[in-house]
């Protein structure tokens, strides 16, 4: 049954519902005046005031008057996720007169929904909601059925992603609200979930729940209510929207969302860039990806391919480039005319800021490692008509690609008295997180060389950069093949040119913070 809006909903101008989080009434009142140039409504989650007074609905006022935009109400069980134990006759007591006055809503557990309804609750303004902290439940229809027996104006289902799938049974869960004309929030919390709650709404998702500040969340997987606003623009996303994507493992930290929806956005260009945590690419690619076996109807674009997925993805798509072929990786996907193509843009990319110092032909390269990206870098160097030479810890493990490319192999430690102009650095050493402040070669090493290249891009000037520089070596960083190869992307998908520097900056910004 299709129930008529109330006001304050039609009245709403966006998807985003701030989550006030706040311990305090005081700071709860700051932070619904924050939340003003933010969002489009707030949630005040009542549970973690630690100074407020449960059992007098009046003691609403001073948070609610006044109030900037519409207001959701809820105060969680400890069983729903709350934070602190409230009688549950008293919590429901304050939501349902919270709702008769001030607020605009009041969101109250399904599994309390019979104890409320004794308090006949104003039905215009009440979401019952169901939360499953554990998994996406097989059967969520039945859930479905279940919650929305069960009166009220709009109904939420918030589960937990344990695998990017999960998403695809809430997208089928607002389609079904759609077509039975029913207003739904659902949503899966947690890193595989995070599409739902970015593209949710533009699939008829009533709402999408975000925090004020990173650190605030109430939820895992909620992202702040700036990067939903200013970063994937979520006001502007449709159903017709251009989707893009990183599909890797992990892939919570990725500077490619903020580089990839900022260009997008300067461009005015209607596509966004989520994050795909994918614990297996094969699922992922038969159920989200390939045209003719995918379980979901989106115009899905473009992918950007990360570890650990880079050599084993070939094996799903309808064709590979000659670079992506010869390298035997690839970084980039590309989706039109109902084809999967592969490309490998990390070779071009992390030849162009080297290319852009000097000519390549005739240089003699050492590469430092022999894994993945090494394989790039000295594919791109010999296309180039440079010298190559691999400097391995493990000469044996180097063979094959020393075989594929026809390039020389020596021990680590003989780059000291090896006379190539430009070393480059392909292995993690030096990386943040991973051995931080190390150099995969000493000092003296670097000492008479031209150039010193490092691949790794966080921190932004490592030790083996630092000693290139003591050394007086001219020195170029990772975030340079981080952003060319990124933009070799933005050009296979959308067939414009990346706005260089707008998204080098965007990737500075992220590592500083
Ligand atoms: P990979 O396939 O795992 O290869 C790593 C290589 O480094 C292997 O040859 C490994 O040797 C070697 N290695 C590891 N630890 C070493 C040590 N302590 N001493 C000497 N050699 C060591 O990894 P990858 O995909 O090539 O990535 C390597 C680095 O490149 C990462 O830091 C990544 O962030 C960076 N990268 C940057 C960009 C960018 O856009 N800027 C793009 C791609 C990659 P063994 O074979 O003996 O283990």
């Amino acid at each position: 049954m299709t129930r008529p809006l109330p006001p304050a909903m039609r009245e709403s101008r966006g998807p985003v519902c701030a989550v006030i989080t706040e311990s305090t009434v005081d700071a709860a009142r700051s932070a619904i005046g924050r939340a003003a140039g933010l969002a489009d409504l707030i949630e005040l989650r009542l549970d973690y005031l630690r100074d407020f007074d449960f059992t007098d609905p009046t003691s609403l006022s001073p948070l609610l008057k006044n109030k900037p935009l519409p207001v959701i109400i809820t105060c969680r069980a400890i069983s729903e996720g709350g934070i602190q134990k409230v009688d549950d006759e008293i919590r429901l007591r304050l939501l349902v007169e919270g709702a008769r006055g001030d607020a605009d809503y009041c969101d109250i557990e399904a599994a309390y929904y019979d104890a409320a309804a004794k308090l006949s609750p104003d039905l215009g303004k009440l979401i019952v909601s169901y939360h499953n902290f554990d998994e996406t439940p097989s059967d969520l229809n039945g859930v479905y059925d279940r919650i929305t027996a069960l009166p009220a104006v709009i109904h939420k289902i918030v589960t937990r992603a344990n695998g990017i799938s999960d998403s695809l049974a809430v997208f089928r869960l607002l389609d079904r609200a759609r077509i039975d004309g029913r207003s739904i929030i659902a949503l899966a919390m947690q890193q595989p979930g995070s599409m739902t709650r970015i593209i949710g709404p533009s699939r008829g998702c009533f709402l999408t729940y975000a925090s004020l500040e990173r650190g605030r969340e109430s939820a895992p997987g909620q992202p702040t209510c700036e990067e939903l606003r200013d970063i994937f623009r979520i006001h502007k996303l449709t159903r017709d929207t251009a989707i893009t994507g990183i599909v890797g493992s992990p892939v919570a930290h990725s500077a490619s969302p903020i580089m990839h929806n900022l260009a997008f956005k300067a461009l005015g260009l209607d596509f966004v860039y989520l994050a795909f945590e994918v614990d297996n690419a094969r699922e992922f690619f038969k159920r989200f990806v390939m045209p003719a076996t995918r379980e979901i109807d989106w115009r899905l674009r473009g992918l950007s391919v990360t570890i650990p997925y880079k050599t084993s993805v070939a094996s799903f798509l309808d064709e590979i480039d000659a670079t992506a072929e010869k390298v035997g990786a690839v970084n980039t996907v590309v989706i039109r005319d109902g084809l999967t193509r592969g490309y490998n843009t990390d070779v071009e990319g992390a030849i162009q800021p080297l290319g852009s110092i000097l000519p390549l032909g005739g240089q003699s390269c050492g590469v430092i490692g022999a894994g993945g990206a090494a394989r790039a870098v000295s594919y791109g160097l010999m296309r180039e008509g440079a010298r190559v030479k691999i400097f391995a810890r493990d000469v044996s493990r180097a063979r094959g690609l020393a075989e594929s490319f026809g390039v020389q192999v020596a021990p680590l430690d003989s780059l000291q008295s090896s006379d190539v102009q430009i070393v480059i650095n392909t292995t993690p050493v030096g990386m943040h997180g991973h051995s931080e402040h190390a150099s995969p070669v000493p000092r003296r090493a670097l000492r008479n060389r031209l150039v010193a290249y490092d691949l790794i891009y966080n921190p932004l000037e490592t030790q083996f950069l630092k000693d290139a520089r003591g050394e007086g070596c001219q020195v170029v960083g990772g975030v340079e093949m981080l952003v060319a190869q990124a933009a070799l992307q933005f050009k296979l998908w959308t067939g414009e040119q990346a706005p260089l520097d707008l998204m080098r900056r965007a990737v500075l910004e992220k590592l500083s913070t």
